[in-house]
């Protein structure tokens, strides 16, 4: 046994040992080389890619051949074929959805992360994944200002949070009714009543319909000029009811009146879930805090940590108040899996196996800093708000109240609101996705990266009003 055990720690590798891992050095370099060189290009290409670049994807697709291949060939296809035909979603001018850029600490975090290649499922398989990953949890229940001991679980984005909180939710409120969903499904089961803006976004339908909950059984509240869930308008709630509240729309940005309707859910013995994918983060700017007040007093939350923090794609984090609620609901025995008393990443994620992606958050995190945060929040509203003026400025309509960093502007008509966005698109400066907001067509600016600038928003605006002329 000691000899054993010396012979791990204490004798050189064996050379042939050695070769194999000699293979990654001339790969790794390559692609530090090319990923310098794709983001020091960023500037000189269009946002959108080449259709030609698109059209050449066609040479990386065929049969799998035969043969083992090179590591280097396939590194320098990459780099020649696959980089062209990518969105530059990390430049300064990328306004589509709510994409977030990369910072540079995620983005070494994550080239460290598969070097790793760790398992973050349990503590034992990688006790840095698991520690760093709770403590960016918990750094990001204090930035949105969440009650203490609310835990919860790293996912892919806030589609799985809202999946992984919504899980909490149905625990507890089935097991409230003395059902047990874990083991006894749904069929059979006592009714839940599900109650969502008629502006909810769409993930969190898919959510429900994931969950057994429905995607069309959801008992729909009338909404505002701005997305805003009416409180008047708020339907009878009760303990079997899941209030999901919005904070921060996905196209206006507005923040469901969690004052106003969260004290009286509560009251009814209503769990609250917050869908704060990037909105709630408002909550780490003193300037922005007073948009998410009350909504700490919900019963979980769904966030990303790849929108507004720019930890990289993808991170999503689910929040519970009482994380017990979310462990009850996702974890799982088996005899081979001997744990200690630690937090086990595994027992909060729909997943079992997966990448150490709380790395890439608590590197972002720990890059911005408390005032990296807010001032990336107060820089890019900043931005917004600069784009409606200007476009405002130039006799566009906009439709939304900027309260943070969306904004939502009409060229006119539908047909030439859409001419525009294909124009703008086709330029290349910049890209903005559409939307039709109310029935009313309109362009969707999201500045939601921390490498934009104020002369990306200029030559943005210029590109915008020129193509909005032609
Ligand atoms: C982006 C977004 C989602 C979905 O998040 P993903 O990270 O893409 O899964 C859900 N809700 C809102 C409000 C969003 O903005």
């Amino acid at each position: 046994m000691l000899h054993s055990a010396m012979s791990c720690g204490a004798c050189p590798v064996s050379s042939s040992k050695q070769t194999l891992y000699d293979q990654y050095v001339p790969i790794l370099q390559r692609a530090l080389s090319s990923a310098v060189a794709y983001l020091q290009g960023m500037e000189d290409r269009p946002v959108r890619p080449e259709a030609a670049a698109v059209d050449a994807l066609e040479s990386l697709r065929g049969p799998l051949q035969d043969a083992p291949e090179s590591p280097e060939v396939i590194l320098e296809q990459l780099d020649r074929v696959g980089a062209p035909a990518t969105v530059a979603k990390n430049s300064g001018r990328y306004f589509g959805f709510v994409n977030g850029g990369c910072l540079p600490a995620a983005m070494g975090a994550a080239w460290l992360v598969s070097a790793w290649d760790q398992n973050a499922s349990f503590w034992v398989q990688s006790p840095v994944a698991a520690e760093l990953e709770a403590t960016a949890l918990e750094w990001t229940r204090e930035l949105l200002g969440l009650p203490r001991g609310t835990g919860g679980a790293v996912v892919t984005g806030a589609t799985m949070a809202n999946f992984s909180a919504l899980a909490a939710a149905r625990h507890a409120l089935f097991a409230r009714l003395g059902w047990d969903v874990e083991n006894d499904g749904l069929c059979g089961a006592p009714e839940l009543r599900v109650v969502a803006g008629e502006e909810a976004h769409p993930s969190l339908s898919k959510a429900l319909g994931l969950l057994g909950l429905g995607r069309s059984r959801v008992v729909r509240v009338p909404v505002d000029g701005q997305g805003r869930m009416r409180a008047d308008a708020l339907p009878h709630l009760d303990s079997r009811t899941i209030l999901c509240l919005q904070a921060g729309n996905v196209n206006t940005g507005a923040f469901d009146p969690a004052l106003e309707l969260i004290p009286a859910a509560r009251k009814a013995g209503a769990w609250v879930h917050v869908d704060g994918a990037f909105g709630m983060w408002a909550a780490a700017s003193p300037a922005s805090r007073h948009l998410t007040a009350g909504f700490d007093q919900a019963d979980s939350w769904a966030t990303d940590g790849h929108k507004w923090p720019n930890s990289g794609y993808d991170c999503g984090l689910a929040l519970v108040r009482n994380p017990e609620e979310l462990r009850a609901a996702m974890s799982i025995d088996a005899p081979y899996l001997v744990l200690g008393a630690r937090r086990e990443p595994a027992d909060y994620t729909p997943e079992f196996s997966r990448r150490a992606r709380g790395v890439e958050l608590w590197a972002a995190l720990r890059q911005l800093g408390r005032s990296g945060m807010a001032d990336l929040v107060e820089r890019t509203i900043g931005h917004a708000r600069r784009f409606a003026e200007a476009l405002r400025a130039a006799g566009f309509e906009i439709l939304n109240e900027v309260v943070i960093n969306q904004v939502l502007v009409s060229f006119g008509s539908k047909e030439k609101t859409l001419r525009t966005i294909a124009r703008i698109q086709q330029d290349g400066t910049c890209w903005c996705g559409s939307t039709v907001w109310q029935g009313r067509t309109a362009m969707r600016i999201s500045v939601s990266s921390w490498v934009t600038t104020t002369e990306d928003v200029e030559r943005s605006v210029a590109a915008m009003l020129k193509a909005a002329r032609e």
